[in-house]
């Protein structure tokens, strides 16, 4: 086998860096499957482990993305055989555990879903993280009985990864989605997705009251801080409210109006260690409901040696819909 191409973050005397290099076989970490990766995605947990704005990477060096899809090249788990094409999101990888932001990588079986139907490994990594999570959210709507005729959903950094296919699997069931941007160049994009109405995120992201006119019936937030917090606020009588994200902030300056006074429920999402069975209902919603077209006009592919110069327009909500990365180019 001969050497391949990946990112590798270091921290040494050098500072904090993610560059592009070459790494032999044995570097490989000693797991039982290794998968030839074809693609991995830019979410925006791997830009803050790229450019080293939050603590995300756990052990030096370590090749980040938190997604891969690929085919197996060796396996000693009886559950996967070479030739089989996978795909693997979350579980500390990227984290804790080399990555997918390579062309080789070693992983447990356990970590690993078959490519699910009807997808290519493009397609899901095209979904990746961010849509699975979009997917685990509308899962948590449906399971707290939210259903279309209860009124608007809202979806708020719906320009990003996780909402804009948040806005295509709610429309594409039946809700009238409301999304919340902060990019009025995007507003024909959104309605394109399939948003019905989109709003400016600033009614949402300053101090809000501790209760506002009841506006959704349930909310897609992938924002945190007052934008989850007004979201709350302005939740009907019984509505549900995922909290998935934290691009605007880690905090949560809320009152606990929307639960005593409204019954609201919030419901947290995790998709890294979230059960595989769990997985697999979020893949099957994904391949009956996302709009492959759709998805299609979502993303942007780049290469590995662009992913470091992505990863701060990540950070600053430059970048809409999905990053793609093909680790071959
Ligand atoms: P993206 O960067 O693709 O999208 C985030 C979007 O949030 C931006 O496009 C922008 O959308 C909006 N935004 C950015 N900055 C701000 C701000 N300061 N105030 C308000 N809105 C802002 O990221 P992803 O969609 O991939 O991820 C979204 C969030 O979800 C992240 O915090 C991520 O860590 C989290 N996440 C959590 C997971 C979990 O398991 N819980 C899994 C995957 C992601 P717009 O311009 O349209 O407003």
């Amino acid at each position: 086998m001969t050497s391949f191409k990946a990112i590798l973050v270091s921290k040494d005397d050098k500072g904090y860096q993610a560059r592009m290099t070459s790494l032999s076989p044995e570097q490989l970490p000693k797991e039982p499957i290794e998968v030839a990766v074809e693609y991995s995605t830019l979410n925006y947990k791997d830009a803050l482990a790229i450019t080293g704005e939050s603590p995300i990477v756990r052990h030096f060096p370590l090749v980040p993305g938190i997604d891969l899809a690929g085919l197996v090249t060796r396996s000693e788990d009886p559950k996967f055989k070479v030739g089989d094409a996978v795909m693997l999101n979350g579980w500390g990888v990227g984290e804790s555990k080399w990555g997918g932001m390579s062309q080789r990588a070693a992983v447990r079986g356990e970590w690993l879903l078959p490519l699910p139907e009807p997808f290519s490994t493009k397609d899901a990594m095209a979904i990746g993280t961010a849509g699975y999570t979009a997917a685990l959210c509308v899962l948590a709507l449906q399971q707290h009985n939210i259903m279309p005729a209860d009124g608007d959903v809202l979806v708020t950094g719906a320009s990003g990864g996780v909402g804009s296919i948040a806005v295509n699997l709610l429309s594409n069931l039946g809700y009238r989605v409301v999304a919340s941007t902060g990019k009025s160049s995007e507003v024909d994009w959104l309605k394109r997705q399939g948003a019905a109405d989109v709003i400016d995120r600033t009614e949402l992201s300053s101090s809000s009251r501790s209760l506002t006119a009841e506006r959704w019936s349930g909310v897609v937030d992938t924002v945190g801080s007052h934008t989850l917090a007004s979201a709350c606020a302005s939740t009907q009588y019984g509505g549900v409210v995922t909290a998935c994200g934290l691009a605007q902030g880690m905090d949560f300056p809320a009152t606990v109006a929307p639960f005593i006074l409204r019954g609201i429920t919030l419901v947290g999402i995790d998709s890294v260690y979230c059960s595989t069975e769990r997985r697999f209902q979020a893949w099957d919603l994904l391949a009956k409901y996302l709009e492959r077209t759709a998805l299609q006009k979502m993303i942007t592919t780049v290469g590995l040696d662009e992913v470091s110069e992505r990863a701060p327009d990540m950070l600053a909500g430059r970048l809409k819909g999905r990053m793609v990365v093909d680790v071959n180019v």
